[in-house]
């Protein structure tokens, strides 16, 4: 009873965290260091500023010094990972898979959140997310043939699809960060749900690519591009809490 909220409040603060791991990354800062402060005028934030979700609300999304607007994206970022990890306390319980999928799903937000700002993959984020994949067989009910299969034909087929765009357009479609992300995704959800994967990657891809274009068009025409690693993310992680219910009910 107690656990799932313990841990809304633990996914809150690591959001807090990630939301500083991102904006360091693409502005070049140290994560540790300086202390949390407004990137327009470099105020520092107080405690009661920095909780993670509440303070953008009492902020009204502006820093309190100087006015300059604070993005959505922060709030996102953290609502999203107090929701996961809420989640994930809900279908694992207290277990060393609750631990790992929180650390998995750490590195798949912070990473999907710098595709989504960049189209970049860092490799600072696909490599630990591989090992953690080829691990998955010790903390989840998933064979090690299934993960190896998993890892292997999952970034073979984007790899595929990568080339193949490649020769059709002459630019790049997919990049390689989303090859090197499909190996630990592929191991952490194995070769036997890797299509349902790649199934709800595209759908989820699809309805937010839509969602774009109805909201540009009149401005920007139809060159809108997404990145697709956030997709791939959310797909994989879809499939590691209801894998077993997505079956039940037929699909995968
Ligand atoms: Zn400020």
């Amino acid at each position: 009873m107690f656990f799932p909220w313990l841990a809304l409040v633990l996914g809150l603060c690591l959001g807090s965290f990630y939301t500083v791991c991102v904006h360091r990354y693409l502005t070049g800062g140290s994560i540790v260091n300086p202390a949390s402060h407004c990137p327009a005028c470099g105020h520092r934030l107080r405690p009661w500023e920095n909780i993670p979700l509440l303070s953008f609300f009492l902020l009204r999304g502006r820093c309190r010094a100087c006015g300059a607007a604070i993005s959505w994206r922060y709030p996102a970022l953290e609502a999203l990972s107090g929701g996961s990890t809420m989640a994930l306390a809900l279908a694992f319980g207290p277990s060393f898979a609750f631990i790992f999928l929180m650390v998995v799903t750490g590195i798949m937000l912070v990473a999907s959140a710098i595709d989504w700002e960049t189209f970049l993959l860092p490799d600072i984020f696909t490599y630990p997310l591989a090992l953690l994949g080829v691990a998955a067989p010790l903390f989840l009910p998933l064979s090690w043939t299934d993960s190896l299969l998993g890892a292997g034909l999952g970034a073979g087929l984007l790899w595929g699809v990568r080339a193949v765009y490649f020769r059709w357009r002459g630019v790049e479609g997919l990049g390689l960060g989303d090859v090197k992300l499909m190996v630990g995704l592929g191991a952490l959800v194995g070769v036997s749900r890797l299509p349902l994967v790649v199934l709800l990657a595209s759908l989820l891809a699809l309805a937010v690519f839509v969602l774009c274009i109805a909201r540009t068009h009149r401005s920007q025409g139809l060159a809108t591009a997404i990145p697709f690693g956030p997709f791939l993310c959310a797909g994989t992680w879809i499939v590691l809490i209801a894998g077993d219910w997505l079956a039940h009910i037929g699909l995968g």
